[in-house]
């Protein structure tokens, strides 16, 4: 089997993928602020990372995979400035902060079970954690990383000669050009623990050495990866977005304290753009699953869509193409089940496939290799089993796909009768006829080995 290579933004290349660990590997996906409703574009992130646990999976790796919920210190600014989001959820609905995160991270759920996304071994929310997030910062504290202005404590990002070395960031760059207005001495410091403001209400905050408060957004994942995966384990994802600053922040903070670069590979799922709105989830309206399925889309379709592109591409949305990847899946789902029972793996088709998916998650190719299989003359049976462990990674559901149940009405199942009693009594030409009929209301008569069965044309 080919080996499984992965791109790595840290050393932007393609690697080939060996586990730390022989045959085991360390997962670690930075998992939803729930502060509101995932958007379409969130998911595609979150579809990205499960095709990623599907492949090591099939690649024979025993995967131990994380993911956090940041129910508190993400801002509303990354420069770590105005309101955590948590409390402006809050004021947006009026139940408390931590109603809220249970709530939306109850529906961020659902959302991954509808789109056949494999949970974590291990969910971890950051307000489950915050005497480790403490114990991590005195750390830093204890190494000199730190220091203290009036609104918290924060990382002092000039300490560390690579820092921004993910991001290619041009640090001395930013040093000519940089204006600070609050008393963080360098652009790109970062807040490790927030003091909850004087003139603030906050639902969410807790004692610490440094006072009453609560942790930056960064340093939670630092801090839960390393206790559920040790100091440097084997992949760490999340959008594109998180390159320039979380994960930045993330590796920043755990170069500091352990001396390492926290992941041996860093993986982007690229965003998904909308074409007509804006895509954000701290602006009023925007997509979600829900706005799909209430228009009669099922989330497999939203699925199908996204592995269209591959992950390190920007994919646009539109209705249309949505539309356009609905016909698309319907015609696979059902030429599958025209195959009937399954056989035998063909095994052509599994070395073609697989050589896609290893060659860094190329799904838009193992897209065409399904297509390939549905066009070929290979027996059904093996088609049928072949397309079932191609469906593993996909997901799609294949194996349970149902037709619908076309309501077929009464006179056409009588021309269908009519049609078949012609036939038995060799009136050729009028059993052609009734069939032309059936066919103009826009149904077809296919012939079974059970008999003749009516479908919508
Ligand atoms: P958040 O809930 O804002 O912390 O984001 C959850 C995940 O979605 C993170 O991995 C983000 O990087 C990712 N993300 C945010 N916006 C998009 C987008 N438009 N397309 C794809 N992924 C996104
Ligand atoms: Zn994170």
């Amino acid at each position: 089997m080919v080996d499984l290579r992965l791109f790595d933004t840290y050393e932007r290349k393609v690697r080939l993928f060996e586990p730390l660990v022989p045959g085991k590997v360390g997962l670690y996906c930075c998992g939803p602020t729930v502060y509101n409703f995932a958007h379409i574009g969130n998911l595609r992130t979150y579809i990205f990372e499960d095709i990623l646990l599907r492949v090591l999976r099939r690649n024979g790796f025993e995967v131990n995979f994380v993911m956090n919920i940041t129910d508190v210190g993400h801002l509303t600014s990354d420069a770590d400035s105005g309101e955590d989001k948590m409390e402006v959820g809050s004021k947006r609905t009026g139940l408390t902060a931590w109603q809220i995160a249970d709530q939306y991270t109850e529906a961020f759920q659902a959302d991954l079970t509808a789109l056949n996304v494999n949970p974590p071994d291990i969910w971890c929310r950051a307000t489950d954690h915050i005497k480790e997030q403490i114990e991590f910062i005195e750390d830093l504290e204890s190494k000199g990383f730190t220091y203290r202005t009036s609104d918290g404590i924060y990382f002092n990002s000039r300490k560390l000669n690579n820092y921004g070395y993910l991001a290619r960031l041009d640090v001395n760059g930013l040093k000519e050009g940089a204006r600070i207005d609050t008393e963080r001495q360098f652009v790109t410091d970062f807040a490790l623990w927030k003091f909850s403001p004087p003139d603030e209400d906050r639902q969410m905050e807790w004692d610490s050495p440094w006072g009453v408060g609560f942790p930056g957004w960064h340093i939670e994942c630092s801090t839960m990866s390393a206790k559920y995966l040790g100091d440097f384990f084997d992949i760490h994802c999340g959008g594109e977005d998180h390159i320039p600053i979380h994960h930045t922040n993330e590796i920043a903070q755990t170069e500091a304290s352990r001396g390492t670069r926290l992941a041996n590979f860093w993986m982007h799922g690229y965003f998904l753009q909308l074409s007509d709105a804006k895509m954000s989830k701290s602006t009023g309206e925007f997509l979600r699953l829900e706005t799909l399925t209430k228009k009669g889309v099922d989330p497999m379709v939203y699925r199908y869509f996204c592995l269209g592109a591959h992950y390190r591409t920007q994919m646009s949305f539109s209705w249309q193409s949505l539309e356009a990847e609905e016909t698309a899946l319907r015609r696979l789902y059902q030429a599958a089940f025209d195959w009937g029972e399954p056989g035998t793996v063909i095994p052509e088709f599994m070395d073609r496939f697989m050589n896609c998916i290893n060659d860094d998650l190329n799904m838009p190719r193992a897209r065409a290799v399904a297509w390939d299989l549905v066009k070929s003359d290979a027996d059904p049976g093996d088609k049928k089993a072949t397309m079932l462990a191609f469906d593993e990674i996909f997901g799609l559901g294949i194996e349970h796909w149902q037709p619908e149940a076309v309501q077929v009405p009464d006179e056409i199942l009588q021309l269908a009768e009519d049609r078949e009693t012609a036939r038995t009594e060799k009136k050729w030409q009028l059993a052609d006829e009734l069939r032309d009929q059936v066919l103009t209301a826009g149904y077809v008569i296919e012939d079974t080995q059970e008999g003749p069965r009516v479908k919508k044309a």
